[in-house]
């Protein structure tokens, strides 16, 4: 299947979730995530009206950049190291993977010193899982407390990454779960946070994600393929 014929299906399938859920499907981004592609696949799926693209890996970012079409967004949507934000704090429209107090302090102070807002998600692990990042729900009082202070970010919403050998069924359960727990937030008043967006759904679970609430899904091998970790 190419790229196009792809795209064309992840849309299909996403309009339909919506629907079904009774919720408009333009409500819902569908970042392309492009992780082990090359600046020329990114290049076609811009063509083809990718608006959003996710990288997990800082270098990835800072390698392709220059060669993708202008106009994108980009956003950061894998496990980051402070010493990396650098590479990325000029490029990217929003974090979805913030996952302690210290990151979030140090995206601040290099925000402040490109002189910029960052966008930010909270990364929570709704599933519990040790090998998953994200801070515990029971975490999230105190971060976003923390985060009033702070200028240069501007918390957006929460993030998830779903077990990956779970049921669709056990997905939707968590799905179900940090929804509640972004309703529950967006009802209460954090300075510096306004929650309008939820980043959940990949390949294998966009669909329940959607029906669970998600705004934004983030979906690699169902619109670029199968990953080939070993191409160089
Ligand atoms: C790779 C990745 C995705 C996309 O995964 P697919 O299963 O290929 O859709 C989504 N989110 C994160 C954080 C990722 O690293």
């Amino acid at each position: 299947m190419s790229i196009e014929e792809n795209l064309k299906s992840v849309r299909a399938r996403i309009g339909a979730a919506a629907e079904a859920a009774g919720r408009n499907p333009e409500d819902i981004t569908l970042i392309a995530v492009s992780k082990t592609r090359t600046a020329a696949e990114i290049n076609e799926a811009i063509r083809l009206g990718v608006t959003d693209i996710g990288e997990n890996k800082p270098q990835e970012i800072r390698d392709k950049y220059a060669d993708v079409l202008p106009g994108v967004r980009w956003h950061m949507i894998g496990h980051l190291q402070t010493n990396k934000i650098k590479y990325i704090i000029d490029k990217v429209c929003m974090i979805h993977s913030v996952d302690s107090l210290h990151l979030m302090e140090e995206i601040d102070r290099q925000a402040k010193k490109h002189n910029l807002v960052m966008d930010i998600l909270i990364e929570v692990n709704i599933s519990g899982e040790a090998s998953k990042h994200g801070i515990r729900p029971d975490e999230l009082p105190s971060l976003l407390e923390a985060a009033g202070g702070m200028e240069n970010i501007r918390v957006c919403g929460l993030m998830t990454v779903a077990p990956k050998s779970d049921s669709n069924f056990t997905n939707s359960l968590h799905f179900d779960n940090i929804c509640e727990l972004f309703v529950d937030i967006s009802r209460k008043k954090y300075d510096n946070v306004s929650m309008r967006c939820l980043s959940m759904g990949m390949s294998g679970d966009f669909e329940a994600a959607v029906k669970s609430g998600s705004t934004m899904v983030r979906v690699g091998s169902a619109i670029f393929g199968e990953r080939d970790y070993q191409k160089p």
